[in-house]
């Protein structure tokens, strides 16, 4: 059992504002008080008891915490320390200011797709390095690509939430229903043994979806699009497409494949002549091509909608939760637990994919 250090966090560190929330938890500037260093503090509550519904298991806490303490990578969030208390662990993490990347994106004018693979190669060691340490994120996704510092010249990436992450076992299967639809390989849906190029499908998509502005599985439901990733029911539709080059579209198909054991590795990625052009040729198309911006720009707006509904959504429905957990006459400390928990954001479909569902045999 992974021990974490029982002091009051609010002793050592001033909390401030929230950057952002997540399913289990907010995540808040913190400043340590002896250094005046600024921190993030990732605070996660814990389930109280075996049937409350409220909360992540421990074990699932020092399994995100294990993982974070075995990966040091300048494109990989850093952990500092851990604290805890008898309801919530708090993760004192590397304070990421420059926002999503995606977002950064989108307030350019234009981006040529020599400039976004800037950003891809920087995911890609990132997430070479996590394989090389057999860890698969399994949650890779634009809300969690982010971006140290957007007003340097090059902001570095930096990869974080590893709430679903596994690190693997020689000889050991794991499988898991974890992830967020639109971005979930089809072994996943399938529920078939897991391996760390189920991270390349995310990639995949990633990158689709970076070029064109488009979501190349995505359906009306969650329901549906996960049909369509099962069902590889995909393609390169010419108007989106128009400004993209072939080499771009080779990389894509090299990791949107059926077979896990036939997707390109991360290490494989970074020497594909889109990202590593051998010729002047392939530079010189690749400086041609462009991101497919309006449609970029489009698709990031109705992501941010959607996010932001979900968190409305979310709160009516604790603010519902609340109200029951009253008339139960519930304890007041139980009471401010249900504020921060959002596990009711999501669909059916979308909340069978949470981390609780991970199994090793
Ligand atoms: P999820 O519900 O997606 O599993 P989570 O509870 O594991 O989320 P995170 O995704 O780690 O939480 O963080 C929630 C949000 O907090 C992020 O989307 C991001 O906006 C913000 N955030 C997370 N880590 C940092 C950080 N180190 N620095 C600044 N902001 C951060």
């Amino acid at each position: 059992m992974a021990v974490f250090k029982v002091d009051n966090v609010e002793d050592l560190y001033e909390i401030g504002e929230v950057l952002g929330s997540g399913h289990f938890g907010q995540v808040r500037e913190v400043r340590e008080r002896a250094t005046g260093i600024p921190w993030a503090g990732k605070f996660l509550k814990l389930k109280r008891g075996v049937g409350s519904r409220l909360g992540l298991e421990r074990k699932s806490v020092e399994k995100e915490v294990e993982i974070l303490q075995s990966l040091q990578h300048q494109n990989i969030m850093a952990l500092k320390d851990v604290f805890e208390s008898r309801a919530e662990v708090v993760l004192i993490i590397e304070l990421i200011r420059g926002g999503e990347l995606f977002d950064f994106i989108a307030e350019k004018e234009s981006l040529t797709e020599t400039e976004a693979i800037e950003f891809l190669m920087q995911i890609l060691e990132g997430v070479s390095y996590m394989h090389s340490k057999h860890v698969g994120h399994f949650d890779l996704k634009p809300e969690n690509i982010m971006l140290s510092d957007k007003q340097a010249p090059n902001p570095d990436i930096k990869i974080i939430d590893f709430g679903m992450a596994h690190c693997f076992i020689q000889g050991e299967e794991y499988k898991s229903m974890g992830g967020t639809p639109q971005y979930i390989a089809p072994e996943i849906i399938n529920f078939e043994p897991l391996s760390t190029a189920a991270d390349m499908w995310s990639i995949g998509v990633i990158t689709y979806i970076l070029l064109s502005g488009l979501s190349p599985f995505q359906g009306e439901t969650d329901e549906e699009t996960l049909k369509n990733i099962v069902a590889m029911n995909y393609e390169f539709e010419p108007h989106y497409f128009s400004r993209t080059s072939s080499m771009a579209k080779d990389f894509i198909q090299k990791l949107l494949l059926k077979d896990q054991r036939e997707r390109m590795t991360a290490e494989e990625c970074l020497i594909h002549p889109w990202i590593k052009p051998l010729t002047r040729t392939q530079m010189a198309k690749r400086n041609r091509s462009s991101i497919n911006m309006k449609n970029f720009k489009k698709f990031n707006a109705k992501r941010k909608w959607k996010m932001s509904y979900n968190m409305v959504s979310a709160c009516n429905r604790l603010c519902k939760l609340k109200l029951v957990c009253k008339t139960k006459a519930l304890e007041q400390q139980e009471l401010r637990e249900c504020e921060s928990d959002q596990e009711d954001t999501e669909t059916k479909t979308a909340s069978l994919l949470r981390r609780r569902l991970s199994s090793s045999s």
